[in-house]
């Protein structure tokens, strides 16, 4: 499921080409740009301006390392931000529903008008102004009927509810799996220091009870 919309926000952003750039980056940590171009079968040029449409929403970073062996060049190693990605697409699917909830509002409260001969669509307001006639061929308007397109735009925003959901489950779950895992590296680095502690009063205790066993102290120790 994560994978499936990361991909969706990628080419949300960046395109459908983009797409594969979770393929390479997924569940893996600065890849050399000329790698990515080469997956996605673009130049590095191409590549870039993918991944730099994908930095300018904080959906990719990177680190950058001097070349030594090109003349001081740049490559830059990229990591999908899995997270951001998340709660981007979250953002967005809400705004659509907003706009679309706006749009809904529109044609539940106003009327509008259209020409049956060239189709030409406008407000009430619009269509006061023109005395109900077509400026374009002088048709007279036609009240539009909203029931079709009504039900057509509420069920989009259902789907884009739902979908809202199901993406904002996924980031609550990954930023849980987060929680525990810096949990688990806190304990770990907690038990850690605490046997690097004893063992430092092991060594201290060696150190006071043998002058004598020189000969067993590490070799760094005699020099
Ligand atoms: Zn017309």
């Amino acid at each position: 499921m994560l994978e499936k919309f990361l991909q969706e926000v990628i080419s949300l952003v960046a395109g459908v080409n983009a797409e594969p750039v979770v393929e390479v980056l997924f569940k893996k940590k600065n890849v050399n740009e000329f790698l990515i171009a080469k997956k996605l079968n673009v130049t590095i040029n191409q590549a870039r301006n993918i991944l730099y449409k994908l930095a300018d929403v904080g959906l990719v970073y990177f680190m950058r390392k001097k070349d030594t062996k090109s003349g001081g060049w740049y490559i830059y190693f990229w990591t999908l931000d899995d997270k951001k990605c998340l709660s981007y697409y979250v953002d967005r699917l809400n705004k659509e529903v907003d706009q679309l909830e706006d749009s809904l509002n529109n044609k539940k409260t106003k009327q509008f008008y259209f020409c049956k001969t060239c189709g030409m669509e406008v407000t009430e307001e619009q269509a006061l102004l023109y005395e109900f006639t077509c400026s374009e061929c002088g048709e007279v308007f036609a009240l539009k009927d909203s029931t079709d397109s009504i039900r057509q735009v509420e069920k989009e925003i259902s789907k884009l509810k739902i979908k809202s959901a199901e993406v904002k489950k996924v980031f609550e779950e990954f930023e849980a799996s987060a929680a525990v895992k810096i949990k688990k590296a806190a304990m770990v680095s907690k038990k850690k220091t605490s046997a690097k502690n004893k063992s430092k009063k092991k060594s201290t205790a060696k150190k006071k009870s043998g002058a004598k066993k020189n000969k067993s102290l590490p070799k760094k120790r005699k020099r």
